[in-house]
């Protein structure tokens, strides 16, 4: 199948419209085969004009429509008799006698199929066909099934596709639940295949069209089987650049991946948390910004908390507590959106662009604060019920410190970078004439950064402490290592920049064989696996 991308829809309609063009300067009594859909509707305004102005002729054409509704009457506004008056053939030169839509007031719907293969033969078959795709996957209305139909048949639509065309009709039970359609035989037959394809709705059918084989779940492969055929579809049906939001307690960070999962555009703006409806309005307006300049097919949004049913739930510092966000964004913004939790996305994004892009299965724990965690199954996030992967939470010690969570000796009240600098300045106060107590003292706390400076410097006593906080950082991996067993491990947070001082020791106690690693996207990774979704 060959691709043609054009720019926008505009472009598409001018080069499927100078395709038909130069059938007819080629073949001036071609035989077209014409499609209804809101798609082909530009490309015939841009027809009828060459028309007019004397460029094209249809004197000599004979047309065949793909389909029409049954039953339904050629008079009656939605039909697709209707519809080609309308917008092709009352504005051309075509003789109408020469024009061909099945009859959907026939009353026997089987002869009627018969005669229109006769007519299409007797025609001498169909030079060139043009057609569009449905979201389904369908051309023509051959709908997803286990077996699909070659003859011009009469079918049952599927749920999705009466939806998707319901927004002609004034009402959902207007619209025909049957179709008189080509078959997939009568369309494979034509010489030449033209198939148009527009907007983001289509984005995801493109894609599984031109990444997979030939299936009957998408009747629009079985054109792979065609050697004739051209895709012309639009930038938003075929890009796959989408955004990735990653709400965090401070700031919020917006990232665009390309085809190649790069990250061609990022911006962080502050998280303004004063209201629910402020913080979501930040949101969707930078959204809507990145969006005019870049072809977004999807959203994925990472956020602090869990997520039940697709309601937020224990999120601190956050407006978002009970909003079910996923729904509240997919009323504002025009594409798919996706949320899941910030440390989901981050394991996600790593896994898939960072050190785990070689392996399927990882789990990432991000220190700080408390302790993140993300698990990675066959490059997929895990979710469990929607909050699988808490191992901050995981118990280490029996009847130990209260955590914020209800517990106690949660994994976190040991292992994050809040109880490093806990157990450091206790230390610090304890030793007064350590170096620990004088960098204390000098910056009037403790930080990670300084903790690793004191034991650059020699101090014994930051060095005890460290010593002790890996072993319960090990302990916890240990956990992880034996539940899930999986190709990787890594770690993530602002602490683990300081590289190998903070992982060597880790790795001289983890005597596991699970890879252990740190992070190589840093705090790009939520971003990057929240597009990712
Ligand atoms: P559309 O329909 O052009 O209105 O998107 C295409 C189809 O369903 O075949």
């Amino acid at each position: 199948m060959r691709v043609i991308v054009c720019e926008n829809y505009e472009e598409m309609s001018k080069t499927v419209a100078k395709l038909v063009a130069s059938q007819l300067t080629l073949k001036p009594d071609s035989v077209l085969g014409l499609a209804t859909g809101s798609t082909p509707v530009g490309m015939y305004n841009i027809l009828a004009d060459m028309c007019k102005n004397g460029e094209i002729s249809f004197k000599e054409v004979t047309s065949f429509n793909l389909d029409e509704y049954y039953p339904i009457s050629p008079e009656n506004d939605q039909s697709y008799r209707y519809f080609m008056n309308e917008n092709l053939f009352s504005k051309v030169d075509i003789d109408i006698e020469n024009t061909y839509v099945p009859d959907g007031a026939t009353i026997d719907p089987k002869a009627e199929c018969k005669n229109y293969e006769k007519k299409i033969a007797q025609a001498g078959g169909i030079d060139l066909q043009i057609l569009g795709i449905g979201k389904n996957g369908h051309i023509g209305f051959n709908e997803p099934d286990a077996n699909l139909n070659s003859q011009t048949h009469l079918t049952n639509l599927t749920e999705s596709t009466i939806k998707a065309n319901s927004r002609f009709f004034a009402d959902y039970d207007d619209v025909p639940k049957q179709a008189l359609t080509m078959g997939i035989g009568t369309i494979l037959r034509a010489r030449r295949i033209i198939l148009m394809a527009s907007g983001v709705s289509k984005h995801r059918v493109v894609s599984e069209l031109l990444a997979g084989g030939i299936n009957t779940d998408i009747p629009a492969s079985m054109l792979k089987l065609h050697s004739q055929v051209i895709l012309v579809c639009d930038k938003a049906a075929y890009s796959s650049e989408r955004l990735g939001v990653d709400i965090g307690g401070t700031e919020t960070k917006f990232g665009v991946l390309d085809e190649n999962n790069n990250l061609i555009y990022q911006e962080t703006i502050p998280t303004r948390n004063e209201s629910r409806e402020v913080l979501i309005d930040d949101i969707v307006n930078k959204c809507e910004e990145i969006m005019k300049e870049h072809t977004i097919t999807g959203i994925g949004v990472g956020t602090p908390g869990i997520i039940r049913n697709g309601v937020i739930m224990n999120i601190a510092n956050l407006p978002l507590s009970g909003v079910n966000l996923g729904s509240v964004l997919s009323d504002r913004l025009p594409v798919p959106i996706e949320v899941s939790n910030d440390a989901n996305c981050a394991a996600l994004g790593e896994a898939m662009c960072g050190e785990g892009k070689m392996v399927k299965n990882i789990v990432m724990a991000t220190f700080g604060t408390g302790i993140g965690g993300g698990v990675i199954v066959d490059n997929k996030i895990y979710q469990g019920r929607g909050s699988a992967g808490e191992i901050g939470h995981i118990c280490i010690e029996k009847d130990g410190r209260q955590c914020g969570c209800g517990s106690k000796g949660c994994w976190e009240k040991y292992a994050s970078v809040t109880a490093l600098i806990e157990s450091a300045t206790a230390a610090a106060k304890n030793n007064p004439d350590s170096i620990l107590a004088r960098l204390y003292e000098e910056n009037g706390k403790l930080s990670g950064r300084i903790i690793f400076r004191a034991m650059r410097e020699g101090c014994d006593v930051a060095k005890a402490v460290f010593d002790s906080y890996t072993d319960y950082v090990v302990l916890g991996l240990k956990s992880i290592a034996y539940v899930f067993d999986p190709d990787m491990i890594i770690l993530s947070g602002g602490i683990t920049n300081a590289g190998f001082e903070f992982l060597n020791p880790i790795l001289d106690k983890f005597d596991l064989d699970v890879p252990v690693t740190i992070s190589s996207l840093k705090s790009d990774a939520g971003v990057i696996g929240a597009a990712m979704m």
